[in-house]
């Protein structure tokens, strides 16, 4: 199959749909594999790491879509982009068409199938092509909490492990979960004080055995909630209602009553925030403060570290990318049925219930 990857073109997005590795192993298996110039640039690839593992390099998108079959990407197509797809294409990326209107559209005119990393399925029902991000954005929230607690950026001036005679600080984890447990696997690194709150007991269990005595664990009532707020350091939104806006757990009222200079960072922004006072913001300007607590609430976390998220990424994507290549869309959706929940435009439809219903499309 001839495989196009195209520049990410939307704003402040640095990876890349495929890496020069993910490129070796497809051109192994006997694919052809087009790469827009500087494609990798914002990871550090430049062209020659591309055509060393046996890609051509395309002069500019127009040239990638018209010379491949199917497009690998990483952030959904952009005007531009979709006014290139054809109905032999199929696109795989994410898309996250259920509050885009415009793009459900314009990929239901373009005719072409596109397969969407994050309703891609796998055995435990997990999101598979989701998780990888929600382990970056975990790992992140704790650099960047230890970062605004720092006098210099407006924080309390603490370090979040302490040293010798003095008390580390408390990081309250709100859901325990992908980005929970990884938020958790850092702050015990650092040496914080850390507690994980979720409403699922057997996670508390499993997160109780996994961490032994480095950790507490709680269940995420709103008294246990309000007094983890007053006596923190450091809170954690990490919570995640499948199909839902986050549920507001911190309250402005509980608010109040937090330590001056403290920080919050809301990871589950992405889905409204689970702070009251949460409200998105950008890498250009990340962190705004009310009542005197810090909020970082950045709805793309892992594009400040892209390098790590693209490899992340491919290393997610690419035996669905192989799998796809190797016996085309439908007979590679065929075989596998968690690849074809990814399935969300199909020869002019939404083919995804839930997007359908949320957009009034037809299905
Ligand atoms: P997950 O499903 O793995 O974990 C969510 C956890 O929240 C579960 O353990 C669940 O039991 C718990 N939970 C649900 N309701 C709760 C409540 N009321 N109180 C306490 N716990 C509760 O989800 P995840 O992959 O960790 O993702 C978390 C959020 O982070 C999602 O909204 C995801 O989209 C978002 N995310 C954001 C970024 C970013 O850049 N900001 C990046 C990746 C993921």
């Amino acid at each position: 199959m001839r495989i196009g990857v195209p520049k990410e073109i939307k704003n402040h997005e640095y990876r890349v749909g495929l890496t020069p590795a993910s490129v070796a192993e497809l051109v192994a298996a006997g694919h052809e594999v087009l790469v827009e110039t500087q494609a990798g640039m914002g990871i550090d690839f430049a062209d020659e790491a591309y055509t060393k593992v046996g890609a051509r390099i395309a002069p500019d998108a127009a040239a990638v879509f018209a010379g491949s079959d199917m497009i690998v990407k990483v952030k959904e197509p952009q005007k531009q982009e979709i006014a290139l797809l054809e109905p032999r294409h199929t696109l795989f990326t994410y898309l996250h068409l259920a509050a885009d209107k415009p793009q459900a559209e314009g990929l239901m005119a373009s005719g072409a199938t596109c397969i969407a990393y994050e309703t891609v399925t796998s055995n435990s029902g997990a999101l598979p092509l989701l998780k990888p991000m929600s382990e970056v954005a975990g790992r992140m929230s704790i650099q960047v909490a230890s970062h605004y607690l720092e006098k210099e950026q407006g924080g309390r001036g603490e370090l979040l492990g302490g040293v010798p005679g003095v008390a580390p600080c408390k990081i309250a984890i709100l859901g325990g979960g992908v980005s929970g447990i990884n938020a958790a696997q850092m702050a015990v690194g650092q040496r914080a004080d850390v507690t994980i709150y979720d409403i699922n007991n057997e996670r508390l269990a499993e997160l109780d055995m996994h961490f032994g005595s480095q950790i507490k664990t709680a269940y995420a009532s709103k008294a246990a909630i309000a007094e983890a707020v007053a006596r923190s350091q450091v809170v954690i939104g990490a919570v995640l209602v499948p199909g839902a806006a986050a549920p507001k757990l911190v309250t402005r009222d509980m608010l109040k009553t937090m330590m001056r200079g403290s920080v919050l960072v809301d990871i589950a922004i992405d889905q409204g925030g689970c702070f009251e006072t949460s409200k998105a913001t950008t890498h250009d300007d990340p962190v705004y403060e009310v009542d005197g607590v810090i909020h970082y609430c950045v709805a793309n976390m892992p594009g400040a570290v892209a390098r790590t998220s693209a490899f992340a990424l491919n290393n997610a994507t690419l035996p669905f990318v192989l799998k796809l290549a190797n016996h085309g869309a439908e007979g590679a959706m065929k075989a596998d049925r968690h690849l074809a929940n990814g399935l969300n435009v199909y020869k002019g439809k939404i083919a995804f219930k839930a997007v359908a219903d949320d957009l009034d499309l037809p299905y």
